[in-house]
C-alpha cells in the first residue's frame, strides 16, 4: 500500500473516474453462480471484475480425519487458498501466513449466521479456491461462502456479502481492486448480513479519518445490500428454475 503508482495511471483522473473507468461508488461487475460443482453439497462461483473464487461446501458431516467435534453445535472449517495461476508471478502451491490468516478472516465472517446449533458433534467446510487474483479475494469469498453455504442446505440466520472500501488519492472508493489496494492509503474490508444488521467483518488497513471511517462504513452497507439482492436474486432464479423442471 502507498507508492507512486506506474507511469501513466491515475488512480483517480480529471473527470473523477477511477483507473477502470468506475465511478468512486461503483462496484465492479459481479457474476454469482450457484451449483456448479457435482461433487460438493453445494458451491458457488463468485468473480467481482477480474477477481474470481470458486467456494464448495461439504457437510454437516463426520470428520474422516479425526478433529475436536463440538458437543452442541457444527464445528465451521474454512480452508482459503490461491491457485498458482492465480496471479501474475506464480504463487507457491503451500499454504502460505496469509492464507492461513485469511482462512480465519473468513470463517469468522460467517460463523455468526450459521445455524451450527441444529447439527452437534459434525464438521462443515468450506474451500475456496481463488482462481483469479486482483484485489478483493477475502471479500469475494465470503460473498461465495455465503452462497455455496445456501446452496448446501446449510440453515442459515441470513445470507452474508462483502466488499472492500478504499482510499486512492484522498477518495474514498468501493470495492478496489488489486491496483489501488497497492498503491492506494487505505483500504477497509468489510461483510455484514444487511437482513439482520449484522457487521460480521471489519478490518481497516491504513489511516481514515472518524468522518471518512464513518463514510467508508456506510459505503461499504450500501454496497453489501446491492451483493446480498444480487445473492437472492441467483438462489431464486436457480431453484424455481429447478424446481419448475428447467434444468
Ligand atoms: P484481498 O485479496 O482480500 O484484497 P490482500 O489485500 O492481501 O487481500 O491482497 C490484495 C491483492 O494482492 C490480491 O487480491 C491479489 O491480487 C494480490 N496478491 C495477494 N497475495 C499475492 C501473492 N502471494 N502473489 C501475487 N499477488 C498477490
Amino acid at each position: 500500500m502507498g507508492g507512486k503508482p506506474p507511469e501513466g495511471v491515475r488512480l483517480i483522473g480529471e473527470d473523477g473516474r477511477r483507473h477502470d473507468g468506475r465511478l468512486p461508488h461503483e462496484l465492479r461487475p459481479i457474476h454469482m453462480e450457484v451449483g456448479v460443482l457435482n461433487n460438493a453439497d453445494g458451491s458457488a462461483i463468485v468473480q467481482y471484475g477480474r477477481t474470481r473464487v470458486l467456494a464448495a461446501v461439504y457437510g454437516p458431516r463426520e470428520p474422516h480425519q479425526k478433529f475436536p467435534l463440538l458437543p452442541d453445535r457444527a464445528a465451521l472449517r474454512v480452508r482459503y487458498h490461491m491457485a498458482p495461476f492465480s496471479t501474475e508471478d506464480r504463487k507457491s502451491p503451500a499454504p502460505s501466513r496469509r492464507e492461513i490468516e485469511l482462512s480465519k478472516v473468513v470463517r469468522e465472517s460467517l460463523e455468526p449466521i450459521v445455524i451450527a446449533e441444529e447439527f452437534p458433534r459434525t464438521v462443515i467446510d468450506v474451500f475456496l479456491e481463488v482462481l483469479q487474483a486482483d484485489g478483493g479475494t477475502r471479500t469475494a469469498s465470503v460473498t461465495a461462502a455465503s452462497l455455496a453455504l445456501a446452496d448446501a442446505g446449510i440453515p442459515m440466520k441470513a445470507l452474508v456479502g462483502s466488499v472492500a472500501i478504499g482510499k486512492v488519492e484522498g477518495v474514498l472508493v468501493v470495492d478496489v481492486d488489486e491496483l489501488e489496494d497497492m498503491y492506494g492509503e487505505a483500504d477497509m474490508p468489510v461483510a455484514a448480513a444487511p437482513d439482520l444488521g449484522e457487521i460480521t467483518l471489519l478490518q481497516l488497513n491504513g489511516v481514515l479519518s472518524r468522518e471518512e471511517f464513518s463514510t467508508a462504513l456506510e459505503m461499504a452497507l450500501e454496497s453489501i445490500k446491492t451483493i446480498v439482492d444480487m445473492e437472492k436474486d441467483v438462489l431464486r432464479k436457480t431453484y424455481t428454475s429447478v424446481e419448475g423442471g428447467e434444468q
